[in-house]
């Protein structure tokens, strides 16, 4: 029950209306009887410095930042987690002493799914296709567990060198920019993460790897797609014999890894697990 004593909690985007993350936080809050609520703001455009303003005037305690103010939002806050920074995007703000402080929970989410799959990155020779915001998210995440090679594809090549230097700028991790018609001849890229919009409802017979020979040697593929459930890319990959995991776990995660910070506890299992069989029974509703 909301009360006077009640911590708000919010997602700034545009739009908004789509987003899975009110129900996300709004179950877990129930289900820990964590005395808050979780609501979506539609922050317009040109209105984010007012609603950055917003959010230290009226208490609010922390916030989701989804597209497109995922980068702009940096210039609004008084502090800016290491890793958020390195990425260069924010998607969980926290009101602290009457400061904003900035997180990235993308990559923390997409690392737990992984591990929930047992996927371990240590040394693997990864290929990243896109180099976008996520995949600048993906490619620190790989570099930060250890990953021996880093190959990117993307349409603009010069986004993919961009992406390669912010890697080499935090690690020491040997990287290499790749055209996509290329990629046929590789067999030592064992990892991909598909990060572009290739493939997302409504275009879901799209795929930005057509070769059947690209996916012979692949062991995991990753596409941070969730709708649908299974793209094009992880279909390939399914049945060419490798392990696939979509976009849902990341999702998850990050919503998880974000109430943890602003709650400051640990979720235990049993109720992730619950929350997380009730998120994909609403998302596949
Ligand atoms: P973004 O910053 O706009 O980057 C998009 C990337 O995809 C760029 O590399 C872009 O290439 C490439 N791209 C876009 N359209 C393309 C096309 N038609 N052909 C070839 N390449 C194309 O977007 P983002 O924030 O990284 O998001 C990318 C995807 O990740 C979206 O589908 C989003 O839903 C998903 N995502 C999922 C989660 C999750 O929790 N599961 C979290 C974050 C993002 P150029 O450099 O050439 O423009």
């Amino acid at each position: 029950m909301i009360k006077g004593t009640t911590d708000v909690y919010g997602l700034i985007g545009d739009p908004v209306g789509h987003s899975f993350s009110p129900f996300i936080h709004n179950m877990l809050a129930e289900a820990l009887s964590e005395n808050m609520a979780y609501v979506a703001f539609h922050v317009k455009e040109n209105q984010l410095e007012h609603a950055m303003a917003g959010l230290k005037g009226l208490s609010i305690k922390g916030a989701n930042v989804t597209v497109p103010y995922k980068v702009d939002v940096i210039s609004y806050l008084d502090y800016v987690d290491d890793m958020a920074k390195a990425i260069g995007a924010v998607n969980t703000i926290k009101l602290d002493n009457n400061e904003l402080v900035g997180y990235n929970t993308d990559w923390i989410g997409l690392l737990k799914a992984l591990k929930e799959i047992k996927i371990n990155l240590r040394d693997k020779s990864i290929l990243i296709i896109g180099a976008g915001g996520a995949a600048r998210a993906v490619g620190m995440m790989c570099a930060h567990e250890g990953a021996g090679h880093i190959a990117i594809t993307n349409r603009t090549q010069a986004n993919a060198e961009k992406l390669a230097k912010l890697i080499n700028r935090h690690y020491d991790v040997s990287t290499e920019v790749i055209p996509l018609e290329d990629l046929k001849e590789r067999n030592d890229l064992v990892i991909a993460f598909q990060t572009t919009p290739i493939g997302m409802y409504p275009h879901s017979a799209n795929n930005p790897i057509y070769e059947t020979k690209f996916y012979e040697t692949l062991e995991v593929a990753v596409d941070l797609i969730y709708n649908p459930l299974e793209t094009h890319f992880l279909r390939e990959a399914r049945e060419a014999g490798a392990i696939t995991m979509n976009g849902m776990g990341m999702l998850f995660h990050q919503a998880i890894a974000a109430f943890e910070l602003w709650r400051e506890c640990t979720i235990d299992d049993g109720t992730k697990k619950r929350c997380y069989q009730a998120f994909l029974q609403q998302m596949t509703k």
